[in-house]
């Protein structure tokens, strides 16, 4: 019995010898991972609006979400994933209705310290004024205007001075 098991053992060492293999040289080489694969998180910071819509949604409340107020509004300072707790269900990336939060295909997230775990996917400063394109569009019809104003300006000024210098020679 002894001898027979060895020798299937190394039928199956020999078949598999030639057969395709699947293994890669990691990390050098990797294998493509699919598109809807759910590796790290990425966060569109001009894109959130701190609802927290993603943190009531997740079951294990991983999320914590910092912001502050800037002229009435608030302004997201800080997003992070305690990771090691999330279940990487989607929950949270589906509740966004403003597709700030996604999945990645990035699946290398160890960290050698444990503190290091948690993902800081945003952390700034909220600034005094928040830049807004209504404001700058305003700026820039009120220089527009201001051009208008100085081009109409400096014509009447070369006409006037044209009429002065006929009356002269006249
Ligand atoms: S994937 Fe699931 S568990 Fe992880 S943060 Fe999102 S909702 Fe929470
Ligand atoms: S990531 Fe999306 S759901 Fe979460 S706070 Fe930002 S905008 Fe809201």
């Amino acid at each position: 019995m002894f001898g027979r098991g060895l020798v299937k053992g190394l039928q199956v060492t020999w078949r598999e010898f030639w057969t395709k293999k699947f293994t890669v040289q990691y990390p050098d080489e990797r294998h493509p991972v699919p598109e809807r694969f759910h590796g790290r998180f990425v966060l569109d910071g001009d894109k959130c609006i701190g609802c927290n819509l993603c943190a009531n949604a997740c079951p294990n409340k991983v999320i914590s979400i910092g912001s502050e107020k800037v002229e009435k509004k608030k302004f997201v300072t800080s997003y992070v994933i305690n990771i090691q707790y999330c279940l990487f269900c989607g929950l949270c990336v589906e509740s966004c209705n403003k597709g700030a939060l996604k999945f990645s295909n990035d699946f290398s997230m160890s960290q050698y310290f444990y503190n290091d775990l948690p993902l800081v996917l945003l952390d700034r400063e909220a600034p005094k004024v928040l830049p807004t394109a209504e404001g700058t569009e305003s700026k820039a019809s009120a220089d527009a205007t201001g051009k208008n104003k100085v081009t109409k300006k400096s014509k009447a000024d070369e006409e006037a001075a044209a009429a002065k210098a006929k009356g002269t020679e006249g």
